[in-house]
């Protein structure tokens, strides 16, 4: 008796499955979990299962939803449980349906919120995963991360003073257009993976033309449209590690990597929208603000489109063993790893998209993505010095693994033009580090020391050298 036949007769359903027959039973895969993925980026529906998974997607444009008829399984409880975990807020599934459309097929639906550029793929076993069945859903209409900044500056604006805010002789919200405006020659390649997908059998996604930029850009009122440049805009782009199918390091106790490194990057991106230098704004921009997976040159591509001024990526390091502790920082390198170590860290850090799971579109980005990148001993310099300066101040709220900026070749550092650090925070596989990982006070003392390192680094390396004003 295999271990399918086991769960049939034990499982509320277990008559009906004997009734079935054994051949349909043994033909059949069972379903392990099922989860959904929402975010304004895409929302990404996963169907683990014991053995692979035959799927037939087709989409229907009106009223919008993707339809996937799926072999060799029985309508399970465990696919139903998908009708239920649709939240109200998704911002592309208004609801699924499950039903038994023929003996041994299921037919899924996902009934959308706006059209959707579908990608349906499987992945195979990888990890802590079995066989995954999954549906990428991408909006036609993809968020512009630029507008998303702009547009979360105008609610602050809103929130913060009934007046104009040209009682402020700075003007944030004008540099934040002005970047909006400026030609982007270096941003030829598609911007992410956000960008519009064909459907499983469609041709090879062409890349995005530029006049895509020009066509998303916001209006704006003669009244919010600044007439002249007058003040200059610092970016950060917060990349909180993981996320979605791709939990991290798991500590000891159980704590995921993803949700810890999250709440450090909000953290920070408060203190960082609050905090001036030198006289300038500053604004954080986060590579994801939810729990989905962005696969590791998305995230360099968004801070490019925003032309992020530093790049800081931040995680939770892991051993096989609990010893291990303290805080670390990465820069790239391009001649190899600084360390055994390092190099150890930089992979287990780059295989983060094979358990996170890319689809096909994602796999051609990431090729051109990788012609396009050549990191210059510009950029690698300056991360040292930046990596430097936050080193120095986590060194004051923690221990230091490493007493220096240690180098790798971290595919998520990989912006030629941005400072690009990887922050290992704290280690979440000692059991001590993991308990003040998850503690508000250490997040908040991480996330102020990260702040004082990064204001140090541009006391120092002014970013108006690099001729960011109109
Ligand atoms: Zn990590």
């Amino acid at each position: 008796m295999n271990r399918r036949d086991v769960i049939a007769r034990l499982g509320p359903g277990g008559v009906l499955w004997l009734w079935l027959g054994p051949q349909q039973i043994a033909r059949g895969a069972s379903i392990v979990a099922v989860r959904i993925w929402p975010a304004k980026d895409y929302t990404r529906v996963t169907i683990e299962s014991d053995a692979k998974l035959q799927a037939r997607p087709f989409f229907v444009a009106d009223p919008p939803r993707l339809a996937v008829d799926i072999e060799g399984i029985d309508l399970i409880p465990g696919l139903q449980e998908l009708v239920s975990k649709v939240r109200s807020d998704d911002p592309n599934i208004s609801g699924i349906r499950v039903g038994q459309n023929a003996p041994n097929v299921v037919r899924l639906v996902v009934d959308l919120k706006r059209p959707i550029a579908p990608q349906v793929f499987d992945l195979a076993p990888v990890a802590a995963y079995q066989h995954r069945l999954v549906l990428d859903l991408y909006p036609t209409a993809p968020p512009d991360p630029l507008e998303e900044l702009i547009a979360q500056r105008l609610r602050e604006l809103e929130a913060l003073a009934p007046a104009p805010a040209a009682a402020d002789d700075s003007d944030p919200l004008g540099a934040l257009i002005a970047r909006q405006d400026r030609p982007r020659e270096a941003m030829a390649a598609p911007p992410s993976a956000q960008a519009p997908a064909p459907g499983p059998a469609g041709p090879p996604h062409p890349a995005e033309p530029p006049q895509m930029t020009e066509a998303r850009r916001p209006s704006f009122s003669a009244k919010q449209r600044p007439t002249e440049q007058t003040d200059q805009l610092i970016i950060v782009a917060l990349d909180p590690g993981h996320g979605g199918e791709d939990p991290g390091a798991i500590g000891p106790g159980g704590t995921k990597e993803k949700d810890v490194v999250l709440s450090i990057a909000l953290q920070l991106r408060d203190r960082i929208n609050r905090t001036r230098v030198n006289g300038h704004t500053m604004r954080a921009f986060l590579t994801r603000d939810g729990d989905y997976f962005v696969p590791l040159h998305v995230r360099v591509d968004k801070a490019r489109r925003v032309q992020a001024d530093l790049f800081v990526s931040i995680h939770a390091d892991a051993f096989f063993t609990p010893r291990p502790q303290g805080g670390s920082i990465y820069a790239l390198s391009d001649r190899g790893a600084t360390s055994a170590a390092a190099r150890w860290i930089a992979n287990k850090e780059n295989a983060a998209d094979l358990v996170g799971g890319l689809n096909v579109r994602a796999k051609d980005l990431e090729v051109q993505r990788t012609l396009l990148d050549m990191s210059t001993t510009a950029q690698i310099n300056d991360s040292l010095r930046l990596g430097s300066a936050m080193l120095g101040e986590m060194g004051r709220v923690g221990k230091l693994h490493k007493p220096r900026v240690e180098q790798a070749g971290f595919a998520v550092l990989r912006a030629p033009d941005i400072p690009s650090v990887l922050v290992e925070t704290a280690f979440i596989s000692n059991p001590d580090e993991e308990q003040r990982l998850r503690s508000p006070r250490f997040q908040a003392e991480m996330a102020d020391a990260l702040l004082r390192g990064i204001v140090a680094y541009f006391a120092k390396n002014p970013p108006l050298a690099r001729s960011r004003q109109m």
